[in-house]
């Protein structure tokens, strides 16, 4: 899969040299190319932003080295998903993340400031090689569109067949199947006066099974009931049987 991050802090980028994600572009797995907005600009300065039309506080991002890189990046792909990350856009969450896995090429164009001029958006969306949709990390603002990279890369990277060690990781996980995941122990048996479950102790597959999609039920019902209403009930008793 190939990954094109556009943004005026490459340095930013620097931890998807690191652990599995980095580990996968080594081997080949993630082609991740990132690019300096600044290489796009034509004057003296490398300017990427100016005042906003209609008054208002801080900068917008300047369209012109906006579709100079994204054209680069785009030049030899017949379609690239372009994610632009952005307060004002759809929630990020697994399931996208299960959907961008599967594509061949995406792109992110990390914005700064009061973000990126509109009409960007519209150009992209115009463009034939170019789907494009603004991606919000969650109800709340940072900087920069980089950490909702990062954060993005890592979700999307990791489902990427071979990314990581065992597969199996990935189907159990919280989000998954649309619940939280069960609670997990490791050795010792009993820490500090607190034991692991007995039933995990048993052998019993079947109850084990069973005890986790309770527990799966019980933590998502406590921590996000807003996720249950979702939930497909066959997806649970599939589930139920499989384990
Ligand atoms: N003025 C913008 C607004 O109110 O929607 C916020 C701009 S923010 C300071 C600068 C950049 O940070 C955005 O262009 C976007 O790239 C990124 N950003 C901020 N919050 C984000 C979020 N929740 N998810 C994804 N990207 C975000």
């Amino acid at each position: 899969m190939r990954i094109d991050v556009i943004t005026i802090f490459p340095e930013y980028l620097s931890a998807l040299d690191v652990s599995l994600i980095g580990k996968a572009r080594a081997q080949g797995l993630l082609d991740i190319r990132i690019h300096d907005l600044r290489e796009h600009t034509t004057d003296r300065h490398k300017t990427v932003d100016d005042t906003p039309y209609g008054g208002g506080a801080g900068m917008v991002m300047k369209p012109e080295p906006w579709a100079l890189a994204l054209e680069a990046a785009v030049a030899d792909s017949a379609e690239v998903e372009l994610i632009i990350p952005s307060p004002a856009g759809a929630v990020f969450n697994q399931q996208m993340a299960y959907e961008l896995a599967e594509k061949e090429h995406i792109a992110f164009a990390c914005g700064r400031y009061e973000g990126i001029d509109e009409r960007v958006y519209e150009w992209a969306a115009e463009h034939p090689r170019i789907r494009v949709r603004p991606v919000s990390l969650g109800d709340y603002v940072l900087n920069g569109g980089e950490v909702a990279v990062l954060a993005m890369v890592e979700a999307i990277g990791r489902l990427v067949p071979g990314v990581i060690g065992n597969p199996e990781s990935l189907i159990e996980e919280s989000h998954s199947n649309g619940l939280l995941e069960y609670p997990v122990y490791t050795k010792p048996a009993n820490w500090r006066g607190k034991d692991v479950p007995e039933i995990l102790l048993s052998g019993n597959h079947a109850k084990i099974a069973s005890w986790r999609t309770s527990q799966q039920l019980r933590r998502t019902a406590q921590r996000r009931p807003d996720l249950l209403a979702a939930v497909d009930p066959e997806t649970l008793d599939a589930q139920g049987q499989a384990e």
